[in-house]
């Protein structure tokens, strides 16, 4: 099921600004008509406003060829010195890479420009004369790392920054129509949720306080009022691991229900993860299809995702050669070779209790294991969601805390959920840059994060 989707940001508003000679004389009138709309059929012969960046440009004879760049495309400018008159053709030559200009000027067709047409320009206002770009092909990763702040205007960048957008879009609008509210938990907090070495840990007016690793415990508080709730929110790991998987800071979209046990918790997902997948391949096809992927890939995933036991995942991974046994923890290179051959994500259920945190309800059929599961995307990308059913009892959390040997106090507020009206509940948290590495095929998850943080880089 596809939800209803908001209207495209990139759809022409107005149509293009109409132009006809009569208001050619005062260009004060003319409002900028994005570059999608000015490169387009139904605009040639008309007078209009553009405005954007130099993405290339090169001068001969008079003429200037400039690619023009706004948020919604490209556009070739051709500007004649016997137009724009000495001075103003002097200044529109040399507006290098990156100039923002406004332009003013009549469409015309021309196959051999980027999306058919070009912009005769009839005037030409440079708004910033940019220094020389430092940015262009063949420099090192940690060069365009350092110049984030300005590699994040490349193509391949803009691509996969406007799909995370169509995804979070998606995921709101799927969430939305399923009934769930949207809340807002707090980031900072006193307990570090996880009780884990991952969290950072910082003062906060004299007390400890860790930088949120999920906003679960939270999430579960709220069901009691609204019974179904999602968060999309940073979540931070002091991952020291280096994997192309891991962030120090990523997007968590977490979401809890009450009153649900694992077949709710599991189909929720599925049709989640589908619904994000069928708007992005319908609605960023251009940029799936810039970064490599085939939206009809994407289109094709329907729900329902095969569902596999750990012990099965075990069996299957023993036969190709891991070296695993009851107890093993699947990571990057376990995944990989589960999820390689396939074309579909595949969930991995009832994980040992040991693996997973103090607050995932033990199976009652198989006490060894909890009624959990994580997502694995295809392809060899791996987990992208984690959730489980949650222990509604409060005996078995106390007992849970304390085997893991987490302080109780900190906890206390959440034991209190198990004292009023504890109901039967699940939830999980779906990691957005792994789902956007998948559908963008990233080799690293900090490409699709504009500001990456990892172990070595707080900057740009
Ligand atoms: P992994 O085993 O890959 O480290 P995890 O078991 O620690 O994942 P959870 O604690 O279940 O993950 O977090 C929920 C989801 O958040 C994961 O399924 C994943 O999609 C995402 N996630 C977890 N850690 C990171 C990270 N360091 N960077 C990016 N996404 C992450
Ligand atoms: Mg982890």
């Amino acid at each position: 099921m596809t939800p209803p989707t908001p209207p495209p940001p990139e759809a022409p508003h107005s149509g293009v600004a109409p132009t006809h000679a009569a208001h050619a004389s005062s260009s004060s009138e003319l409002r900028p008509v994005p570059l999608v709309q000015a490169n387009q059929d139904s605009a040639v012969g008309s007078r209009l406003r553009v405005h954007g960046w130099v993405h290339r440009t090169r001068s001969s004879g008079g003429i200037a060829f400039l690619v023009l760049r706004d948020a919604t495309g490209q556009m070739q400018v051709t500007a004649k010195r016997d137009v724009l008159g000495e001075e103003g053709f002097a200044r529109t030559e040399k507006a290098l890479v990156e100039s923002a200009l406004i332009v003013d000027g009549v469409v015309a067709s021309d196959r051999r420009a980027p999306g058919g047409h070009e912009l005769r320009a009839e005037r030409v206002e440079v708004v910033h004369t940019a220094e020389v770009f430092p940015i262009y092909a063949e420099q090192t990763e940690e060069f365009l790392l350092d110049h984030r702040h300005l590699t994040v205007r490349t193509r391949e960048l803009v691509a996969t920054t406007k799909v995370k957008a169509e995804a979070l879009r998606a995921a709101r609008a799927f969430l939305d129509q399923e009934g769930y509210w949207e809340v807002t938990p707090p980031i900072l907090s006193g307990n570090a949720a996880e009780g884990g070495s991952e969290a950072f840990e910082l003062e906060y007016f004299g007390q400890k306080a860790y930088l949120g690793q999920t906003a679960q415990l939270y999430l579960e508080a709220l069901i009691y009022p609204l019974e179904k709730v999602y968060a999309i929110d940073p979540s931070f790991r002091a991952e020291k691991s280096r994997t192309p998987r891991h962030l120090c800071e990523y997007t968590h979209l977490e979401a809890e229900l009450a009153w649900a046990g694992m077949k709710e918790n599991l189909d929720i997902q599925e049709r989640l993860v589908s619904a994000i997948l069928h708007q992005v391949a319908e609605r960023r096809k251009e940029e799936l299809e810039l970064l490599g992927r085939d939206p009809k890939e994407l289109r094709s995933i329907e729900p329902p995702f095969e569902r596999i036991r750990y012990e099965k995942a075990l069996e299957i991974l023993q036969g190709q050669g891991f070296d695993l046994r009851w107890g093993s923890d699947l990571a990057t290179a376990e995944e990989r070779a589960i999820t390689l051959e396939r074309t579909s994500p595949v969930f991995v259920t009832h994980f040992p209790k040991e693996l997973k945190a103090f607050y995932m309800l033990q199976d009652p059929d198989d006490p060894r294991t909890v009624m959990g599961a994580d997502l694995l995307a295809p392809e060899g990308y791996g987990e992208i969601i984690g959730g489980s059913c949650r222990e509604t009892d409060i005996g078995r959390t106390i007992a849970q805390l304390e085997a893991r040997g987490i302080p109780r106090a900190p906890y206390e507020w959440y034991l209190d959920l198990r004292r009023y009206g504890s109901v039967p509940h699940a939830g999980f948290g779906l990691g957005v840059e792994r789902v956007v590495r998948w559908m963008t095929r990233r080799e690293h998850i900090r490409d699709t994060m504009p500001f990456p943080r990892t172990p070595s880089r707080l900057l740009p």
